[in-house]
């Protein structure tokens, strides 16, 4: 009989302690196993000492601690590290880990590709390819952990956790949720819910799922102010429009480790960063406490777009700040390696599936 060898990075505790239980092993054997994986980086059985050598024998049988493969590893000038991951099929992600001065923040890829097609996102232009398995995603934080030099005295350098790479990650639900806990897992990463934030384009009933079965920071790419505008930079809005929306961030707020959700703008010259724009998003977002998140436009080859002016991103957060919102502006970092937000394109990608790709179902919706 053939034994299946599983990947132990796609398990989270609940799936792990079941997988033992399967096998007519104790379930304190998964938190053995998991500390070994995501705390020390095991990746061969034979380390696990405090595990019975018989079963380390049949742990290297039935199976495996694969991460994903980097094929490349670049620093920027400014500290910010990129590694590009393969995945298989001539398709690559990307992860990147941002240092500062008292944070390191990992961002986190969820898909190859991504089916929402936002007009100024260079992922969204590669089209869809696939969801990243739940070992694809945790593996990036497992990875990043070991090439940042962890030894697992509990001396991490990542600190923050962002789900901002490529993809959407609520439209790989399943997968992204498992990499959640992991990452809260005490006997893994241990990170606060605070720490850890889920990025979306805004698939209102993954939102409540999320809030449900794993509530975490998040953050909702708002981008424009209006319904007609939004339509067009953001697609999935004719599906879940800003009232829709702005109810489901309300919802969230109930279970949400934060009390605000952050909303992120990018600032697209000539298009959603006018004065009015700025005032039309204060009475838009008037009951549902947030922050704002500013992002200067990172341009790509024919884009079609253009960055705000430095002066124009000024004013149009001053207006938010007068109207008594938190807004931030975003410092582009890691440009010199092609690592800031929404530039993330892999370089392997296989451009030709891009039509076969609108018609994939979004999990959750
Ligand atoms: N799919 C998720 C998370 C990934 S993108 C989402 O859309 O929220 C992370 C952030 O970068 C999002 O707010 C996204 O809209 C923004 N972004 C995409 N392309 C960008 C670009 N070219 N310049 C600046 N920000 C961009
Ligand atoms: Fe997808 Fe987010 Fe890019 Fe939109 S901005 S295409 S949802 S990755």
């Amino acid at each position: 009989m053939e034994v299946k060898v599983v990947n132990l990075l796609d398990f989270d505790a609940e799936a792990l302690t079941d997988w033992f239980v399967q096998q007519g092993e104790k379930p304190f054997r998964a938190k053995q196993v998991l500390r070994w994986v995501h705390r020390f980086g095991a990746t061969d059985f034979e380390e696990m000492t405090d595990v019975a050598k018989s079963l380390r024998a049949k742990l290297a049988t039935t199976a495996c601690i694969a991460p994903p493969v980097p094929v490349r590893d670049s620093v920027s000038s400014d500290g910010t590290r990129k590694w590009l991951l393969d995945v298989g099929n001539a398709n690559a992600v990307e992860t990147v880990f941002i240092p500062e001065t008292n944070r390191g923040t990992l961002c986190i890829s969820s898909q190859a590709g991504c089916a929402l097609d936002c007009a100024f996102c260079s992922t969204g232009k590669q089209g869809f390819n696939r969801n990243l398995s739940a070992a694809e995603i945790i593996g990036q934080l497992w990875l990043a952990n070991r090439m940042l030099g962890a030894n697992g005295d509990g001396e991490r350098v990542i600190s923050n956790v962002v789900m901002m790479g490529m993809g959407e990650p609520l439209a790989n639900f399943d997968n992204v949720v498992s990499a959640l806990k992991l990452m809260l897992d005490d006997n893994a990463y241990g990170l606060s819910r605070r720490r850890v934030t889920v990025s979306t384009s805004g698939i209102v009933p993954a939102m409540d799922r999320l809030r449900d079965a794993c509530p975490t920071a998040l953050a909702v790419s708002l981008h424009a102010s209006n319904d007609a505008l939004r339509d067009r930079l953001v697609p999935i809005n004719q599906k879940y429009p800003l009232r829709e929306l702005m109810a489901a961030c309300q919802r969230y707020l109930v279970k949400a480790p934060r009390d605000f959700i952050t909303f992120e703008y990018v600032m697209l010259d000539g298009v959603n960063d006018s004065d009015a724009h700025a005032r039309e998003l204060v009475s838009l977002v008037r009951d549902v406490p947030c922050k704002f998140n500013l992002i200067p436009f990172n341009p790509f080859p024919s884009s079609g777009f253009d960055r705000s002016p430095a002066p124009r991103i000024k004013r149009f957060a001053e207006i938010l700040i007068d109207a008594g919102i938190v807004t931030t502006t975003r410092k582009t970092r890691g440009d010199d390696v092609d690592a800031a937000c929404g530039q993330l394109a892999g370089q392997v990608q296989d451009k030709t599936r891009r039509t076969a790709a609108r018609i994939i179902p979004i999990q959750g919706a």
